[in-house]
């Protein structure tokens, strides 16, 4: 038999085990080996000399230069990550060191648009409160008005695959009108809606704004007092991207002004700290999140719009077919740094932001 691929998983769930064995059968020489722990600089030495030819991570785990470096230096030659943002993962160090970075930019994008749009849903008809309502026998209807979405004009900020998803679903599905805005055009977005160019022509017009666009440079607290102060009084902001797209404080500060109807948050800006493990007998130190969580009009998830049946299957096999390409030195279609290219990957990459 071959030499077995070794693989340190990090950051892992039992539902991470579970598919990601499966996709694993024993013919495929693979051995996992499963740290519940994320990789950071702090649990970075658990990856030994010789130990592991590859590590797999997720969102929350930080793979800074001397991450890499301390794994580059221990013989890992791949960075699986089980997600589609690298913005966690500093790219340039990595093409430095010689790793290879390849990520599942593709894995039922449906799974984040469908909850993108159970979580509007949710805040504009208020069924989370009518469901808390209804348990402890109050049957009044106090409170719970919402609104019909046909009609209403939907702004999206980016149009990939999750994007264009949730744009079918409000076009075809809710008969709303459809704007975005992307710097890259899509022409899979298209028969859904039209593009306009100027976010600040954008704003003004949603009734509803989702976003759906990778955490970089450009994006970073893309929605921030400037931008919140555009969207029409009682819009509904809709984020199952990443965190850091929102300048929290100054959601809070939009809130409290009553300028919104509603926000619906997967993703949350200090989500590394607590999201994906139970604090529920802890006392929380993020006064910002915990002060988004006391507003009425709020819907806070752990970053779960994936988390469906049909993502993770496709996320685990298609991390384990990065893996053998890249350890058989064959190209990676998902490569997003290859130390054979300095291009590798450029159409995937997008710059994220560390
Ligand atoms: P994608 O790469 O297919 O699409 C991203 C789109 O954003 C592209 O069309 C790109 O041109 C556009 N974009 C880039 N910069 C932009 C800017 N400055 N303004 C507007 N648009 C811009 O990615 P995707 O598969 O559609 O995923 C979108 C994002 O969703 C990911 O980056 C990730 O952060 C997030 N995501 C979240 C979950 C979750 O569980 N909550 C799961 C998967 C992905």
């Amino acid at each position: 038999m071959s030499t077995p691929i070794k693989v340190a998983v990090f950051s892992t769930k039992p539902y991470d085990k579970h598919y990601l064995q499966a996709a694993c059968p024993p013919e495929s020489n693979i051995q996992l080996t499963f740290h519940p722990v994320p990789l950071t600089p702090e649990t970075a030495s658990l990856v030994t000399k010789a130990s592991a030819d590859a590590v797999c991570v997720f969102v929350n785990d930080h793979l800074p230069s001397p991450v890499l470096s301390h794994l580059a230096s221990s013989g890992v030659r791949a960075i699986l990550l089980r997600c589609a943002g690298s913005n966690n993962v500093d790219l340039p160090a990595a093409q430095a060191l010689g790793l290879s970075v390849a990520n599942v930019p593709a894995y039922s994008p449906e799974a984040v648009a469908e909850f993108a749009v159970a979580l509007l849903q949710t805040l504009n008809r208020q069924t989370h409160r009518a469901h808390a309502r209804v348990r402890e026998g109050n049957f009044s209807l106090d409170g719970l008005m919402g609104r019909t979405l046909r009609g209403k004009t939907v702004g999206l900020i980016g149009t990939g695959r999750i994007g264009v998803a949730f744009a079918r679903i409000m076009s075809a599905g809710f008969g709303c009108r459809v704007l975005a805005h992307d710097p890259f055009r899509n022409p899979a977005f298209e028969p859904y809606g039209s593009y306009v160019d100027d976010l600040a022509a954008l704003l003004p017009q949603c009734d509803v704004l989702s976003l759906h666009c990778p955490l970089t440079e450009s994006t970073k607290h893309v929605i921030n007092a400037d931008t919140l102060a555009l969207l029409p009084d009682r819009a509904i902001l809709v984020n199952t991207s990443r965190g850091g797209l929102v300048d929290t404080k100054a959601l809070i500060h939009a809130l409290k002004a009553r300028k919104l109807a509603g926000v619906a948050l997967d993703v949350y800006e200090g989500e590394g700290s607590l999201f994906y493990d139970d604090h529920s007998g802890e006392i929380i130190q993020d006064d910002v999140l915990m002060r988004l969580l006391t507003f009425p009009n709020v819907i806070v998830c752990g970053h779960q719009a994936f988390f469906a049946e049909e993502a993770l299957r496709e996320i685990a096999d298609c991390t384990v077919r990065n893996l053998q390409d890249i350890m058989a030195r064959r190209p990676c279609e998902n490569a997003l740094v290859s130390p054979d290219s300095s291009q590798g990957g450029e159409e995937n990459r997008r710059s994220e932001v560390k």
